[in-house]
C-alpha cells in the first residue's frame, strides 16, 4: 500500500471546546452499518439508563444518521461538546465524526489523505503557512483491504492523471507567476487533457503534459476587466443555486451579489480596484505597508489551490472529468477571493488574514461537505467545456 499526505497533515489537533466553529452543526451526520449496530445493541441493552435514551432519542435510525437540533447534531451540548464522548470516550465515534476534519481518497493500493479545509483549525495551517505545500509518500506491503471494489480501477488513467498533478503543483506553486496566470495555465491544460479523454487520445496526454512543464508562458493570459466580470458574475449563477448547508453563507451571498454584481461594471471596478491597492499596499490588517503582504495574499491563494487540486484532481479517474475537477478549483479560488472582497468592503475596508481564513472555510463547509453541491458545481462546468 501507498499513503500519501501533506507535510503538516501529522500536526492537526481539535480545538474542541475552543474550537471558533463547530464541525457538527449544520450537517447531517451519517453513521456509518458497523457503529450504528453498535448503537443499536448499546440502546437495547440499556435501556433504562440515561444516556442510552438520550442515544436512542438523536438517532434517526431509519435514515441511519443524527438527528439535528436546530441545525446541530443532538449529541452536541451547549458547550459545543459532544456528549457521546464524554458519555462513552472517542472510541464510542461513528467514522464521520472519528475522521473529521480527515479526509480519505481511496485508489487501488493507495491511501491519499488530507486535512478538510472546512475546520477552522486545520483551514488555518494550511493557510498561513508560507512555505510551499509537500507531499510525504509512505509505503508498505500490505495488501489493499479493498482489492476486490477496485476491479475496474483503469490504472493507466490513474498513472497519468498523477504524473500530471505533479505538473499541476508547478504550475500552482511557480511563484514568478500571479495566480491569475498560474489559474488560465492549469484551465488550458485542463481544457487540452480533458480533449485527450473526450476524443480517446488517451495516449496523447503524456504529450499534453510535458508540454505543460515548459511552455506555459503563451497560456499565462489574464482577462481583461470587462471580461473577467462578465465571468465572474455569470459564475455566481450556479452558487446562488446550490443547496446552502447553513443559512448564514446566505448573507455571504446576499451580500456579494448586491454589492459586487448587481449594480454592474463601473460599481465592481472601482470596489475591485481598491481592494487591490488595499492588498497591495495596506497589508492584511491595513496600515503596515509592507511589501510582502501582495505576496502573502498570492501565498494564501496558492494554498487554497493546491488543497483542492491535490484532494479532488485524481478522483476523475472514476469519471474522466479531469476539466472539472480543475475547474472547481480554479473557480473555489476565484469565489473565495470575491468573497474576501465583499468581506473587505462590507467591513469598511478593513481585512485580516483571519477574516480571509473564516471565509475559505465556510466556502469549503458549504461546496465540500455537499455531494450535490460538489457535483452540481461539476457538470456547470462539464457543460460550459
Ligand atoms: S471544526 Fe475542527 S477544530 Fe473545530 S471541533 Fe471540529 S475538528 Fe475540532
Amino acid at each position: 500500500m501507498r499513503y500519501v499526505k501533506p507535510h503538516y497533515y501529522d500536526e492537526f489537533q481539535c480545538a474542541a471546546d475552543k474550537c471558533p466553529d463547530t464541525c457538527c452543526a449544520g450537517w447531517q451526520i451519517v453513521i456509518d452499518d458497523d457503529t450504528l449496530e453498535k448503537y443499536d445493541k448499546y440502546v437495547q441493552k440499556q435501556a433504562d439508563e440515561s444516556f442510552a435514551k438520550r442515544l436512542d432519542a438523536s438517532v434517526d435510525w431509519e435514515e441511519g444518521c443524527f438527528l439535528q437540533k436546530g441545525a446541530r447534531c443532538a449529541m452536541l451540548n451547549n458547550q459545543n461538546l459532544c456528549d457521546l464522548i464524554t458519555a462513552k470516550g472517542e472510541g464510542y465515534l461513528c467514522d464521520t465524526c472519528n475522521r473529521y476534519p480527515r479526509h480519505i481518497e481511496e485508489f487501488d493500493g493507495i491511501r491519499e489523505y488530507s486535512l478538510s479545509l472546512s475546520c477552522p483549525v486545520a483551514a488555518e495551517m494550511m493557510l498561513k503557512m508560507r512555505e510551499q505545500t509537500r507531499y510525504l509518500v509512505e509505503e508498505d506491503e500490505k495488501p489493499d483491504p479493498l482489492e476486490d471494489e477496485f476491479e475496474d480501477f483503469d490504472f493507466m488513467l490513474f498513472t497519468q492523471l498523477e504524473d500530471a498533478r505533479d505538473v499541476i503543483f508547478q504550475i500552482v506553486q511557480d511563484r514568478s507567476k500571479s495566480i491569475e496566470q498560474r489559474m488560465a495555465i492549469l484551465m488550458e491544460m485542463a481544457r487540452q487533457m480533458q480533449a485527450c479523454i473526450d476524443e480517446d487520445r488517451l495516449f496523447d496526454m503524456q504529450d499534453v503534459v510535458t508540454d505543460f512543464t515548459k511552455h506555459t508562458e503563451r497560456y499565462a493570459k489574464v482577462l481583461n476587466g470587462m471580461d473577467r466580470f462578465r465571468k465572474i458574475k455569470d459564475g455566481f449563477d450556479i452558487y446562488i443555486k446550490l443547496e446552502r448547508l447553513r443559512e448564514e453563507w446566505s448573507d455571504v451571498l446576499n451580500g456579494t451579489w448586491c454589492e459586487l454584481y448587481r449594480d454592474g461594471y463601473e460599481k465592481y471596478k472601482t470596489i475591485y480596484d481598491e481592494f487591490g491597492r488595499f492588498i497591495l499596499e495596506k497589508g492584511w490588517d491595513a496600515g503596515n505597508g509592507d511589501a510582502r503582504e501582495q505576496q502573502s495574499w498570492e501565498i494564501f491563494l496558492e494554498q487554497i489551490l493546491t488543497f483542492f487540486i491535490y484532494t479532488y484532481f485524481c478522483g476523475a479517474v472514476y469519471d474522466d472529468c479531469i476539466y472539472s475537477k480543475i475547474g472547481m478549483s480554479v473557480m473555489s479560488v476565484c469565489y473565495i477571493c470575491e468573497f474576501c472582497m465583499y468581506t473587505w468592503f462590507a467591513q469598511e475596508k478593513k481585512l485580516s488574514l483571519d477574516d480571509c481564513i473564516k471565509v475559505s472555510y465556510r466556502y469549503a463547509r458549504e461546496i465540500e461537505h455537499s455531494d450535490l453541491n460538489l457535483n452540481d458545481l461539476e457538470q456547470w462546468l462539464m457543460d460550459r467545456l
